[in-house]
């Protein structure tokens, strides 16, 4: 039952997300920062779900300990402090929150445009070193300017909108085929976006194919004076061509928040980034340098924790895994629970032929009410809702799974 339900909750997680495990009567417990490996072993090893954010590294070690462990949250963006895979053969789905900062990404990107238009960061510098530098010259208003979206996700999409609103020309490149938000208009080829774009923002994911997409020729295919915004992922910009093409006066500025090789930690750069991306761009004019804020905002993180405890309690609940990172993502329509002999049965198993004919031999002596099943690698998921089912048989369907062969995990809601 839910009152039984154990939740660890580390590294502040937000109070969003507490207040949704409270409301379901989880046991929760909270704690502020991560815990050293022995004292996370510790506790790990009677908790049923846990709720991290990047420091707190679930390596198998970790993992192996977890003896009822169903469920994992990152409430962050990033996956790679979870060893994934071994999760997934453990039975244990992970869940993060991709989307809940696409809207802050896109207002920064709009505070930039505007930035590299007038020279904000440049005149900000010089008044901050006494100097008055009042210029006009090559400085411009948005108004009827057109906006090169790369990448009409969740933030090129969001951005889309907004940038209408200031009553820019939006065009976009995407290797999908996308609906149009408002006017903007999609472009067959990145080369096209460029030669049209007054600014040009990329907003792709971190892939093989997107690596380096802004290079020496991408830059030369761009209007003169063009602006370049990234605050996409820090490979997808070749960062010598990038500084070539302003250093030439090609670009009129850019806007980058996003870098090949980030620091682990706030304070001063270190050598490695001064000696790669950072020496050259920092002493070019109109070029705004954030260290990748785009989705650092309050609204974000608590967005966050709504995504993460929204999607850990349906997993919880109902055993709905879509949106799992790890996982394959099954769902069926609610459970009716008017229908007292009815029972939710969740079955985890490895990924080889012959399990679903021992299983629905099993569950074939109920009335199968609905099934869904489907694999992700080496693991399968099976969702099935049978009704019929006294009591009393209870008990013996899930000893009969447990022993199944190929099982990983078996769970009943009822
Ligand atoms: P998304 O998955 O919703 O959208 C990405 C879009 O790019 C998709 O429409 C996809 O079809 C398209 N695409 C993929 N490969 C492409 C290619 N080779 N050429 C053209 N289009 C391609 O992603 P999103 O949530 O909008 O995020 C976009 C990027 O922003 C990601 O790299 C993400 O990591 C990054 N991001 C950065 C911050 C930050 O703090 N700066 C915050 C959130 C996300």
């Amino acid at each position: 039952s839910t009152g039984d339900m154990k939740i660890l909750l580390l590294e502040n997680v937000n109070e969003t997300a507490i207040e949704i495990f409270n409301k379901q009567g989880y046991q929760v417990e909270f704690h502020k920062s991560s815990l050293p490996e022995e004292e996370l072993i510790e506790k790990i090893k009677d908790v049923h779900a846990i709720g991290i954010r990047s420091k707190t590294k679930l390596t198998a070690n970790v993992l192996r300990h977890a003896k009822n462990l169903v469920v994992i949250g990152c409430f962050c963006i990033g996956t790679n402090q979870v060893d994934l895979e071994y999760a997934a053969k453990s039975g244990v789905a992970v869940f993060n929150s991709p989307f809940s900062n696409s809207r802050s990404v896109a207002e920064l990107v709009i505070a930039e445009i505007i930035t590299l238009s007038r020279q904000l960061g440049d005149r900000s510098i010089e008044m901050h070193s006494g100097v008055w530098n009042k210029v006009s010259a090559r400085c411009w208003e948005i108004r009827g300017k057109t906006l090169g979206i790369v990448g009409y996700g969740h933030i090129g999409a969001q951005l889309s909108v907004l940038a209408e609103a200031f009553g820019m020309h939006v065009i976009y490149y995407d290797v999908m085929m996308i609906m149009a938000l408002g006017t903007a208009q999609q472009v067959p080829t990145l080369n096209d976006l460029l030669n049209q774009s007054d600014f040009v923002t990329l907003h792709v994911p971190e892939t093989p194919e997107t690596k380096d997409l802004m290079s020496t020729p991408q830059f030369a295919a761009m209007k003169d004076g063009a602006y370049l915004i990234n605050a996409s992922r820090g490979t997808v910009v070749d960062i010598q061509a990038l500084v070539d093409a302003l250093k030439l006066g090609k670009l009129a500025g850019a806007a980058l928040d996003v870098y090949p090789n980030e620091p682990a930690k706030n304070g001063p750069l270190f050598n490695d980034e001064l000696n790669s991306w950072a020496s050259e761009l920092r002493s070019l004019r109109n070029v705004i340098l954030t260290p990748h804020i785009g989705g650092s905002t309050e609204e974000a993180q608590s967005a966050i924790g709504v995504e993460v405890g929204t999607a850990l309690t349906r997993y919880i609940n109902e055993g709905i895994s879509t949106g799992a990172v790890n996982f394959p993502e099954v769902a069926l329509r609610s459970l009716d629970l008017d229908q007292a002999d009815a029972v939710r049965v969740l079955y985890i198993h490895q990924n080889v032929p012959g399990v679903l004919k021992t299983v629905n031999n099993v569950l074939a002596e109920h009335n199968i009410e609905k099934q869904f099943s489907d694999s992700r690698g080496d693991v399968a998921y099976l969702m099935a809702d049978i009704s019929h089912v006294n009591v009393d048989d209870i008990k013996s369907l899930y000893q009969q799974l447990e022993q199944t062969t190929y099982k990983i995990a078996t769970r009943l809601l009822y």
